[in-house]
């Protein structure tokens, strides 16, 4: 079930723990980059014209920041270029304080079917401490204008001050405002963002605890009936995103834009980070890819088992083999009489056990020293 992925990497503000992608005073250039964005949607989709695309996903940065009128024109392109399944999920993400009536109309117009909400917290001083642009109202607003629509949360765990009944507050207030999906991330520092002054000050929680708060949050998630497919993502049944199953089952997928990357027939491609250098490459006609590798078979296999195990519904003994011809425990015997205690075989599925998803690296790093062996 491969997918598209469109990189929008303009923001109207750089939060202050934010490592991806995206330019807070660059939004003179949403067109032009958009004009070449659709350019490369063109080339990929000549080149890639035997296939059929389930999935959209338009990330960022923040694409609900850009004029509408071109997350419109990249639809039109996508569907003049790809073939893409009728019923295709296209999911967008929205900053709840860049949205208005107008941009949710042409949003739907252009076929987005499932937004994806950036709240991080319901609680106006934590949003403030992050950088962020809106507010817990703002979030409450976004929702109403999508009343009826298929739309996820995104909340953060291990933010300064942060205590469980703030978490709690926060999951009640994406339940109450009817968020059919629920994406739980503990905080990332990154060196050289300006959050990790806190973090070095030791004014963050630390892992011990945002453990405890994530165990508290995915009991009142799945008390209120979301589900957890994969350890950060929790959904009412049936909706589970489809575009992050896919990079889980190692589908194939399809990136443009900055920084955007693809992996197709075992290939992992990634464009320029730059803005300018991407720009430059489309307007003379090449490939803005600045890396391109062929995984090898050994990453390849430890990929299968990471991104499978990541998951609730684990990994599949009988589509391993069928991949790469040996059987699981051939390729990680020593990794697996390791971790034994951490797993359980539920018919064909290896899953981690409920209790020890949240601790999923350190269980996955035995698969990592075997691959490397
Ligand atoms: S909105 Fe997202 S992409 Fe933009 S600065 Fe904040 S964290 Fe980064």
């Amino acid at each position: 079930m491969p997918g598209i992925y469109v990189h929008i990497p303009f923001c109207r503000h750089k939060c202050t723990y934010c490592d991806f992608t995206s330019y807070p005073d660059k939004i003179d250039y949403a067109e032009a980059y958009m004009a070449c964005l659709y350019k490369e949607l063109k080339m990929r989709g000549e080149e890639l014209k035997n296939y059929e695309f389930d999935t959209v996903y338009f990330g960022g940065g923040t694409p609900s920041y850009i004029p509408p009128k071109l997350i419109l024109g990249a639809m039109n392109q996508i569907r003049a270029c790809f073939k893409l399944k009728k019923d295709a999920e296209v999911t967008l993400e929205l900053n709840p304080g860049t949205i208005g009536e107008s941009k949710v109309k042409t949003y739907l117009a252009a076929g987005i079917n499932r937004f994806s909400i950036g709240l991080q917290t319901a609680i106006d001083e934590q949003l403030a401490d992050l950088g962020r642009i809106h507010n817990a109202r703002d979030y409450v607003y976004a929702t109403k204008l999508l009343e009826g629509q298929n739309f996820s949360t995104d909340i953060m765990l291990g933010l300064k001050n942060q205590t469980k009944e703030d978490i709690k507050k926060t999951i009640d207030l994406a339940h109450a405002c009817g968020s059919k999906h629920i994406s739980m991330y503990a905080l990332t520092v990154e060196d050289g963002t300006p959050i990790y002054t806190d973090y070095l000050n030791g004014e963050l929680p630390d892992s011990d605890e945002v453990a405890e708060m994530y165990e508290y949050g995915r009991a009142l998630l799945e008390e209120k009936g979301y589900k957890r497919y994969e350890v950060s993502n929790f959904a009412i049944p049936g909706f589970e995103s489809k575009h992050n199953l896919n990079y889980w089952k190692r589908g194939e997928y399809v990136g443009v834009g900055v920084s955007a990357s693809s992996f197709i027939a075992g290939v992992r491609l990634t464009n320029t980070f730059d803005l300018d250098e991407y720009m430059k490459c489309i307007i003379s006609g090449f490939y803005p890819a600045v890396t391109s590798e062929r995984v090898e078979l050994k990453d390849a296999k430890f990929e299968f088992v990471m991104l499978a195990l990541r998951t609730s519904a684990g990994l599949s003994m009988n589509e391993y083999k069928e991949t790469f011809g040996n059987a699981l425990a051939e390729d990680f015997p020593n990794a697996l009489k390791k971790t034994v205690k951490y797993l359980e075989l539920d018919g064909d599925r290896l899953k981690i056990k409920d209790e020890y998803l949240y601790v999923q690296n350190s269980i996955l790093v035995n698969f990592l020293e075997e691959e490397g062996e």
